[in-house]
């Protein structure tokens, strides 16, 4: 399809390495000289998005990202992966699931994207809502956690990563994605792709420009680290195992 465009949401979230620390007043996550990246799950949509286009469906890909200036660089990372061009919707609100699901049915209503395609979820927030909220807000048709997905004439083919197997969807376009795992292998960015990405057009937006108000909706009341494990016990034989699993676990 000659002039297929597909919008990519991509978010700045931290490294996925990262070992994150809760704020001592358990206000929120430590973000001071923390590594950022863009979420796992926003490559292999960039990717796989950027793999339509080569395969001829696709026109053009353009990738967005909601939130500080620094989101640039996430968009230059899609940019040196494939995507064509990119949007930033700059603020340093705390933009929250559905307020990005507004913003990007915003840059939708400009863009007229055939296919939206999300990640599953953040690693920061593991919200797992934008992509949803954004359909609901088009009244589109969609496909969460694809693992195979095929585009051919106005429709969209997805298998979908269900408990314990597959199921195969079929939605007429423009529809909603949202990538699994195992959806595809994102390819590593090159230098001369990350040379050529600083070069291609990134416009910039704010929530006003687009008519949205990213008000958040709700109020973190705290964040905790998982509770400590206790330090295990060195047993001398298996007898004294045994004797402990019925004693004291009471497991046999
Ligand atoms: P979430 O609902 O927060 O788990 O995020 C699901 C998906 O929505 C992510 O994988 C991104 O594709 C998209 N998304 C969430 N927040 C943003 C953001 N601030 N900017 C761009 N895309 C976002």
């Amino acid at each position: 399809m000659a002039d297929l465009k597909i919008l990519v949401p991509v978010k700045r979230v931290v490294d996925f390495n990262v070992k994150v620390r809760v704020k001592a007043d358990g206000s929120g996550v430590d973000l001071a000289n923390v590594k950022m990246s863009m979420n796992p799950f926003d490559e292999i949509a960039i990717e796989e998005a950027v793999r339509l286009r080569e395969a001829g469906v696709a026109s053009e890909v353009i990738a967005v990202s909601c939130g500080l200036v620094a989101c640039q660089e996430t968009l230059r990372t899609a940019m040196a992966i494939g995507a064509d061009r990119a949007i930033l919707v700059e603020s340093d609100a705390d933009l929250q699931p559905l307020a990005v699901a507004k913003l990007i049915q915003a840059v939708a209503a400009k863009e007229q994207p055939q296919i939206v395609i999300f990640g599953k979820q953040a690693i920061d927030d593991d919200a797992n809502q934008t992509g949803q909220m954004f359909a609901a807000l088009m009244g589109w048709p969609q496909a969460t956690f694809a693992s195979k997905v095929v585009v051919a004439n106005g429709m969209a083919t997805v298998t979908r990563e269900i408990d314990g197997g597959a199921e195969t969807l079929e939605m007429k376009l423009p529809a909603v994605i949202t990538t699994d795992l195992r959806l595809n292998e994102p390819r590593y960015a090159t230098l001369p792709n990350i040379m050529k990405a600083k070069k291609k057009q990134l416009d910039t937006y704010k929530p006003a420009d687009l008519g949205v108000d990213v008000t958040p909706r709700l109020t973190t009341l705290k964040v905790s680290d998982p509770p400590k494990r206790s330090a295990g016990v060195m047993v001398a034989d298996v007898k004294e195992l045994v004797a402990k699993l019925k004693n004291e676990a009471k497991v046999i």
